[in-house]
């Protein structure tokens, strides 16, 4: 027995005898049981003394080097001796690789891991390890209940946002003519907003009762300690939390707010362009070339890069002047925010409020008063 060699396969129970170069190449290992308790019947545990005979086995392994390398498992079938076993007799088993089984307990567990935790599909993962569909989706589906009964870890903040689920199709009415949208699929996904946990959950659909029916999966108290949710602005998931979660802070994450302020300014120069031009933005127009630095934060854009944004669109007009106002309401509510994360100072925050909802008011703009009454007031500590 080669103790070197057994130690460079590290199959658990199993010795290596030795090793066979075959014509083709491959590598074939001759292995021994070296694991006494696999004498052991599995039905009564009595060590048995008598071998009925010799079975041989060649389970798959991982692949190791270039050229294929095979396993050759001489195993014993004893007989049980216990006169009240059932079992009369059995063949020998280690854990890595049990009665019956045609592949390593570790190729298996390999195969698992390249589709849960690695991406691969299940195809890919098959082709690489030289295995069978079933056998990976088999292993997959093993592997993936460690993740999903596992206990859900402690969640303060919950993130609830949702995901598109591959691509919309739109399918044309023969008789009518009409297009119309046939799948527009959406998942919705619960995420720990603050802290390590991940994706807790992800399910199909995005209305109000797809969140609740994820909500009551959970176990009670994990949701009562839950204390705020974060969400984008949607009604649906803020009536959903309301009922599911009535005890806890609903909070617009500030990405979702300065991305509504970013679509606002956009249509905003649109709207105006098209009045005052009558016609669509071209590359020459002042508020075209300014198009892309009225999206930066303000402390983003140089000095320089902020005076080839201002001044041009101030020396504009009515075109240039609606666009700064927008501009403006867009930049005061991002210091409210900043405010609002940093600082529990109330005053403060309630003052950078007050300035954000007074400059939208007196803006004239619809969609300015409209991004105030959005994010300002509906969802402001909603
Ligand atoms: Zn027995």
């Amino acid at each position: 027995m080669d103790n070197n060699t057994t130690t460079l396969l590290d199959l658990d129970g199993l010795a290596v005898e030795r090793v066979e170069r075959l014509t083709d190449g491959t590598r074939r290992v001759h292995l021994i049981t070296a694991d006494e308790t696999a004498r052991a019947c599995p039905s009564c545990g009595t060590f048995a003394s008598r071998v009925k005979g010799l079975v041989r086995t060649r389970p798959r392994d991982l692949p190791y080097g270039e050229r294929g390398l095979e396993l050759a498992w001489l195993k014993r079938r004893w007989y049980c001796h216990e006169p009240d076993c059932a079992r009369k007799s059995f063949t020998e088993q280690v854990p890595q690789i049990p009665a019956g089984a045609r592949i390593t307990a570790r190729l298996r567990r390999a195969a698992a891991l390249r589709v849960r935790d690695a991406g691969s599909t299940v195809v890919q993962a098959a082709r690489d390890l030289h295995v069978s569909w079933p056998t990976v989706m088999s292993a997959f589906r093993t592997a993936s209940r460690e993740v999903t009964d596992a206990e859900l870890p402690g969640v303060e903040a919950l993130g609830v946002d949702e995901t598109r689920r591959g691509r919309p199709r739109w399918e044309q009415d023969p008789d009518t003519g009409k297009w119309q949208l046939t799948r527009d699929r959406w998942h919705t996904g619960f995420v720990d907003a603050f802290g390590t946990g991940g994706l807790l959950g992800q399910v199909e659909g995005r209305s109000a009762a797809d969140v609740l029916a994820w909500l009551s999966t959970t176990p009670l108290n994990w949701r009562t300690n839950i204390r705020y949710v974060a969400i984008d602005m949607s009604a649906t998931y803020r009536a959903a939390i309301r009922t599911g979660l009535p005890h806890a802070l609903i909070v617009v994450d500030h990405f979702h707010v300065v991305q509504l302020a970013n679509k606002m300014l956009s249509t905003v120069r649109r709207r105006t362009t098209a009045e005052v031009r009558g016609r669509r933005g071209r590359a020459t127009d002042p508020e075209w070339k300014a198009r892309n630095r009225l999206l930066r934060n303000r402390e983003d854009l140089t000095h320089e890069q902020f005076e080839r944004m201002w001044n041009p669109l101030l020396d504009e007009g009515p075109i240039g002047q609606r666009l700064l106002t927008a501009w403006i309401a867009k930049e005061s509510l991002r210091t409210l925010l900043a405010l609002a994360r940093t600082s529990a100072d109330r005053e403060q925050i309630g003052h950078a409020r007050w300035k954000f909802l007074t400059w939208c008011a007196d803006s004239d703009i619809p969609e300015v008063t409209k991004l105030a009454a959005t994010s300002g007031r509906r969802w402001w500590r909603v």
